[in-house]
């Protein structure tokens, strides 16, 4: 795989459709039947050599899929770097419907979605992908607090749960601001936590500058997406607006300068979130292709 110094590597025992590649492939994220992703039928047109997966529908999940999946990708040359999980229920509405819907920290459903996240594990070990992203939901502030405890016990589960598969879980960030996530995982304190650092939701949520908190959380980022956005005019209250990658307020260049700077190697992952658009959404992340291949030349990368 891409990231070296993974605690797990040393195993053979899955089936990893590992290809030997250079620093930073780029990649895009693909969604089956759900999510924000780009369609899975129209990955060869782009090219791309990884892809991160929006889990499948429950009902979808199953080793026949992903063994269909796996002959495809592999037609293709495409290697699944993560799956992403994600549930029924979730809203990205606006920004309060996303804190009482999205993710493990909503009470009523997170015991059930406790479950399916150990289920797309499972999924994501029949494809031998050794990490599996999800959005956490709002990390709570006060350590102290009784549901601060609850959720540090949730993720060392689902981390434990993954660790037997030798997977890593990956927390997308932007929900809250560097320092609550780097103190939430040292508190977690598990080896085969990461980061999936999104630097356009940190602009979306307000949530305070992207390179900033790359530079604090970046021993953590294992993998990352390639996102951009423009500031809200009432940031943490209401949206930033996503945009095509290049054309809001992440410098770019920078971007890399400080992955670069943090020792990243992994894939580029190109997120943008317009699924209702399909023809815009592929030549937009063409084009965000483009420029992060002129700027790794520019790199000398
Ligand atoms: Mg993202």
């Amino acid at each position: 795989m891409y990231a070296s110094g993974y605690w797990f590597h040393a195993s053979k025992a899955l089936p990893m459709t590992s290809i030997s590649r250079s620093k930073w492939p780029l990649g895009v994220f693909t969604s089956l039947d759900a999510g924000l992703g780009l369609g899975f039928e129209v990955l060869a047109e782009l090219n791309m050599p990884t892809i991160q997966l929006h889990a499948p529908r429950a009902e979808r999940r199953s080793a026949a899929l992903a063994a269909g999946l796996l002959e495809k990708l592999e037609q293709i040359d495409v290697e699944v770097t993560c799956v992403f999980a994600g549930f029924s229920g979730e809203s990205y509405a606006d920004i309060p419907t996303v804190e009482r819907t999205v993710g493990l920290v909503p009470h009523a459903t997170r015991s059930a979605r406790v479950d399916e996240l150990k289920e797309i594990s499972d999924f994501a070990a029949l494809m031998g992908v050794d990490s599996v992203g999800l959005h956490l939901g709002f990390v709570p502030h006060k350590p102290a607090s009784a549901e601060y405890k609850e959720m540090i016990d949730v993720t060392r589960d689902v981390c434990d749960y993954c660790a037997v598969k030798r997977q890593a879980i990956h927390l997308e960030t932007g929900q809250e601001p560097a320092d609550v996530l780097e103190t939430f995982l040292e508190s977690v304190n598990r080896p085969n936590l990461y980061v999936n650092f999104d630097p356009a939701n940190m602009i979306l949520y307000g949530c305070g500058g992207p390179l900033e908190a790359l530079k604090r959380v970046g021993r953590f980022v294992r993998s990352v997406h390639c996102k951009d956005a423009i500031w809200s005019d009432r940031p943490g209250e209401t949206w930033g607006t996503e945009v095509p990658l290049g054309e809001g307020s992440l410098d770019v260049s920078e971007f890399l300068y400080v992955l670069n700077g943090i020792g990243y190697t992994g894939p580029l992952t190109i997120e943008r979130e317009i699924p209702q658009e399909p023809e815009r959404q592929l030549a937009e992340i063409g084009r965000a292709a483009n420029l992060l291949n002129r700027l790794m030349k520019q790199m000398q990368l």
